[in-house]
């Protein structure tokens, strides 16, 4: 009560942050630089509570006076510390940070470059046909301060925590943390990588004896001499000992494996897992199966933004690809998935953004077109197709060249794919 706090950021979190700050009593400041961010309806709830919401460009005067500061992901902390005194402020924190303090139920956190929400949607499945009330949310979905704030209880909070939530947390202690891998989407910068490492590990760092790091095989030696935690150790690497017909691929197996390594922790056994998984039902935009047409199998994985997921996508069929791609690059190495495209893809046609960063590493590898969007690029691909082969969308980059976000463009390819058959 009392507390001064600015809220920067009006994302979902943040204003989940604000109502969560105000209701406690604090005096709340949202600061947000795009006005159009804050819709209509948050502005008069928020108001209407007292909250203080300043649209545009941030004053170093906004700042002045704070007992704590809370920035959303998305937020570029960097610029916003370079350019204004956050740091008088005594708590620099993340919106995880501040529900982490008052959420009640065992936490079982999950961070990594790719596999996080299909990772968490498992624990918490699983969980829920143990019998447990599961709150699921975090990074995507409902933020932790939606559910603090909304009063209700859960046995279990299962957390999608990204490095960014993770890197401003200086209290919050899982009692399970997962990190699934990591892969930079800029490896050209190795202080990048190492930066994100470190906020990856944030998450572990005040974890104890009795708490449960469950870590990649493939990180074990650098990770063994980091002392980043004192949490016991597990790793996990691919198995094939669970099933389930909606996760294809090696990195389904490693996801699957990390998850029941995690809920050893809640006494699920692999009786449990095997019975959980049969009823268990992937988010959509992932390795989905959108349908068969003209012997053509067309597979959605819109999700796909980084080249790791790419890779893990060509490594989860045994037919033929026609590879959709392209959009708004965001790093990572295409060159080494030549010998993979090779051996997988007929043929790969791009679309959108970035035809140049994906042409110098693709051309001669594999026949290679190009077209200024999706429906061009699957005719492109359907007049080189046959039969049995399997239309993947797989892109390797972000959405927002030709897309508002990744489920419209998924869509797109659904839109199509009905079109056609
Ligand atoms: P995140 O929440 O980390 O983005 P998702 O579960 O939403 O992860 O999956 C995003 C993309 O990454 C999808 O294309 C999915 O097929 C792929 N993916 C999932 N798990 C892994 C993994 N362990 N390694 C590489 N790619 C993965």
């Amino acid at each position: 009560a009392g507390t001064a706090a600015a809220v920067v950021g009006a994302g979902r979190s943040g204003q989940g942050a604000a109502l969560l700050l105000r209701a406690l009593g604090a005096n709340v400041r949202l600061l947000e630089a795009k006005a159009e961010n804050v819709s209509a309806d948050f502005a008069a709830r928020a108001t209407a509570e007292g909250i203080e919401i300043m649209t545009g460009p941030h004053l170093p005067e906004y700042f002045e006076g704070m007992d704590m500061v809370v920035l959303s992901p998305g937020v570029q902390a960097g610029k916003i510390r370079a350019l204004f005194p956050i740091d008088a402020a005594p708590e620099v924190i993340s919106e995880l940070e501040l529900s982490g303090r008052y959420a009640k139920g065992r936490v079982l956190a999950i961070t990594g470059t790719n596999g996080k929400t299909t990772t968490t949607a498992l624990c918490a499945h699983v969980l829920r046909h143990m019998g447990l009330r599961v709150f699921e949310g975090g990074n995507i979905g409902t933020p932790l301060a939606d559910h603090v704030l909304s009063g209700d209880e859960a046995d279990a909070l299962v957390l999608e925590v990204s490095s960014f939530q993770a890197q401003n947390c200086t209290t919050f202690r899982p009692e399970v943390a997962v990190l699934l891998n990591l892969s930079v989407d800029h490896q050209d910068f190795h202080a990048d990588m190492e930066e994100y490492l470190q906020a990856k590990l944030n998450l572990f760092a005040r974890m104890e004896d009795e708490d449960l790091a469950v870590l990649p095989a493939e990180m074990r030696d650098d990770l063994e001499s980091r002392h980043f935690t004192r949490a016991r150790l597990h790793f996990f690497e691919a198995t094939d000992r669970f099933e389930c017909d909606r996760l294809p691929g090696a990195h389904n197996q490693a996801n699957m494996e990390a998850a029941f390594q995690a809920l050893t922790r809640f006494g699920v056994t692999e009786r449990d897992m095997r019975e959980a998984l049969d009823t268990f039902v992937q988010h959509p935009h992932r390795l989905e199966r959108v349908g068969e047409t003209r012997g053509v199998l067309f597979i959605n994985d819109s999700k796909a933004t980084t080249v790791a997921s790419l890779k893990a996508a060509l490594e989860a069929f045994d037919r033929p690809i026609l590879l959709l791609a392209g959009g708004k690059y965001k790093g990572g190495d295409l060159e080494a998935l030549a010998p993979l495209l090779k051996r997988r893809v007929r043929a790969v046609c791009l679309f959108g953004d970035s035809r140049e960063v994906f042409e110098k590493a693709w051309t001669g590898i594999v026949p290679l077109g190009w077209e200024p969007n999706m429906q061009r690029a699957v005719e492109w691909l359907m007049e080189r197709a046959e039969q049995g082969d399997v239309m993947l969308l797989s892109p390797a980059t972000a959405s927002y060249d030709l897309y508002n976000n990744y489920k419209e463009r998924g869509e797109d390819l659904r839109r199509i794919f009905r079109e056609l058959s």
